[in-house]
């Protein structure tokens, strides 16, 4: 199958965007647009199976988790320009690609990166992926509320585990050195998937982010 895991970050990290998705620091996907989207609950009315309730419940986990932050997002199924990309967050809107979303192969996929994102642990792709686009919503809002960037969000956890900023992100995923939203995006996939068995690094970031939101 074709799947282009590159683009696994879609785009709209940044709380500077500038379209209704504009993505601003996520250079490797600033040029993702959304063709067209619907909402997961016309999915779920729909008897849409699995995946819906698997994003739904991902999103209900986290809001356990790190509280109100998490409560607004607008879960929906969408397309993409590019064909690759498997879901985007952006303006409190987490879109996952329906090609992939509904498809079974996509935990096959992403048990099988190579490090270019972090293990899956037991979870499915579309709760990784779910994950990932959350954890960008996790970043914006913790930044803006402790008034700080995402990069001093890495730098304070990496304090706390004695890594240097800038080494933070190899220890967790190869996409993670993409910028520090995709850092703090991929430490939210890997704590969520893999829990104690997180990365150092990981732990530390998400642990700082539940600091500053809670
Ligand atoms: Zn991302």
């Amino acid at each position: 199958m074709e799947l282009n895991l590159q683009f696994f970050g879609g785009r709209g990290a940044s709380s500077g965007g500038t379209g209704p998705y504009g993505g601003g620091m996520e250079d490797t996907d600033t040029n993702v647009t959304v063709r067209s989207q619907h909402p997961l609950t016309d999915e779920i009315s729909k008897g849409g199976g699995g995946f819906a309730n698997e994003i739904m419940d991902t999103r209900d986990a986290f809001e356990r988790e790190y509280g109100s932050a998490v409560k607004n997002i607008k879960l929906s199924v969408g397309t993409f320009n590019k064909p690759g990309v498997l879901g985007a967050y952006g303006q409190d809107n987490l879109i996952m690609n329906q090609r992939y979303v509904k498809n079974a192969n996509l935990t096959d996929a992403m048990k099988n990166t190579d490090g270019f994102h972090p293990s899956i642990g037991n979870k499915t792709g579309a709760e990784a992926v779910a994950a990932h686009e959350i954890g960008h919503r996790l970043g914006e809002v913790a930044a803006q509320k402790a008034g700080i960037s995402q990069r001093d969000i890495v730098q304070r956890a990496g304090k706390s585990v004695d890594i240097k900023t800038e080494n933070m992100a190899g220890h967790i995923s190869k996409y993670a050195r993409s910028n520090y939203a995709e850092t703090i995006a991929e430490a939210s996939a890997d704590v969520f998937c893999n829990g104690s068995k997180a990365s150092k690094a990981s732990q530390a970031i998400m642990t700082e982010v539940k600091r500053i939101l809670k």
